[in-house]
C-alpha cells in the first residue's frame, strides 16, 4: 500500500510530498548528536522506499563537518528541508520531518550517531537507509 503526506516550510515557498510504503506511526524520527545537529537541531526521516518530492522556490545549501552530506534550507524563511548527496548517480535523502502537516502521527524520536561512523560506514548506511529525493 502506497500512502502520500503532504507537508511545507513555514513560509510555503516549498512544498514536500512523501510517497511511503509504511504508515508515518511507523517511522521514528532520526535526531543526530553531532555538533553540527546539535547546532542546528532537526529531526529527519526515511527509508529505502521513500520518494520525497520537494516543489517550491530557493534552497542554501551548507555541509557538515565531513563534507559528506548536503543539508538544504529553504532560502527565504530558514527552515530546514531535507539532508542528501548523490549515491550512485541518484539523490538519495531524508526529509525533515517535522515539515509534513501529519507529524504528530510520527513514532517515538530516537537518537543517531552517525560521527562514530567513518566515511564508508556512512555511505553505505545512507545508501540502506535514505529514499529518493526529488526537485530539490
Ligand atoms: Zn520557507
Ligand atoms: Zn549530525
Amino acid at each position: 500500500m502506497i500512502m502520500h503526506y503532504k507537508g511545507s516550510c513555514s513560509c510555503n515557498r516549498w512544498q514536500v510530498e512523501v510517497e511511503v510504503t509504511r504508515s508515518l506511526e511507523e517511522f521514528n524520527p532520526r535526531v543526530c548528536d553531532c555538533n553540527y545537529c546539535q547546532n542546528n537541531p532537526s529531526e529527519i526521516i526515511s527509508d529505502p522506499n521513500m520518494i520525497i518530492k520537494f516543489v517550491g522556490g530557493e534552497t542554501s545549501i551548507t555541509q557538515n563537518g565531513d563534507q559528506l552530506a548536503n543539508f538544504y534550507y529553504c532560502d527565504y524563511c530558514g527552515d530546514f528541508l531535507a539532508v542528501g548527496r548523490n549515491l550512485n548517480g541518484q539523490l538519495r535523502g531524508a526529509v525533515n520531518s517535522s515539515l509534513l502537516h501529519s507529524s504528530n502521527q510520527l513514532g517515538e524520536s530516537i537518537q543517531i550517531q552517525p560521527r562514530l561512523l567513518c566515511s564508508d560506514e556512512k555511505l553505505d548506511r545512507w545508501g540502506k537507509l535514505w529514499g529518493v529525493l526529488n526537485g530539490i
